[in-house]
């Protein structure tokens, strides 16, 4: 279906115009917004029509002419603000706009996910800094005692700037570091699977690929 049939079949122009602020009166006529109107003397249904000026037309021609588009432009606008779907095959027009929006989105999500996955390991590092401190001065560190020494300034630093950094500054973490990041999600996740699974309290949870460093 294209956006003209989608538009259509979904939106009369009475729901546009009440969405686009002309108000409807219970026996469907409005002031016409195309010519000085004292008098509600538009009828607005499934189509609309002015008893004063003739204006005439569909939901799409009503948006057209609201908002001076041509017959694209606002059919694209109406499916957009009424959330309808449809197939764009063959129209150029809605493209780059829609791309742009799931590209944003697409970026939003990954801080979103990268914000999880390091306030999760920033627990884990707080956790691992008490667990396995070393009990007698001679002891050999604990590798995960190490990781949490080495890497907690690092991932404030990171988390820090997802939270309250410009967009720029946000994007740029995802660009640098979301690759890392990710790894470390699959390292907790997998931590957190054999801990769940009760094998190896301690020395099962010795890291895993994480000296790539
Ligand atoms: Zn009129």
């Amino acid at each position: 279906m294209n956006v003209f049939e989608a538009v259509k079949e979904n939106v009369t122009a009475r729901q546009a115009a009440e969405m686009y602020g002309i108000r409807v009166n219970r026996n469907g006529m409005a002031c016409c917004p195309f010519h000085d109107d004292r008098h509600p003397s538009m009828k607005v249904d499934k189509r609309f029509h002015c008893f004063g000026c003739q204006a005439d037309g569909d939901v799409i021609d009503l948006v057209a002419r609201l908002y001076g588009l041509n017959n694209l432009g606002a059919a694209v606008k109406l499916a957009s603000d009424f959330g309808i779907s449809y197939d764009n095959k063959g129209r150029a027009s809605p493209r780059p706009v829609k791309k742009k929006i799931s590209e944003e989105l697409k970026l939003k999500q990954a801080e979103l996910q990268c914000c999880r996955i390091l306030s999760d390991y920033n627990h884990l590092l707080e956790k691992w800094k008490t667990e396995y401190v070393p009990e007698t001065p001679g002891e050999e560190w604990h590798p995960l005692f190490v990781e949490a020494l080495q890497k907690q300034t690092y991932t404030e630093y990171l988390l820090d700037t997802l939270l309250g950094g410009t967009a720029e500054e946000k994007a740029g973490i995802i660009k640098e570091h979301g690759k890392e990041v990710m790894r470390i999600g699959e390292r907790i996740s997998g931590l957190a699977a054999s801990h769940k699974a009760g094998c190896h309290e301690r020395s099962g949870l010795a890291p895993t690929g994480t000296d790539g460093r």
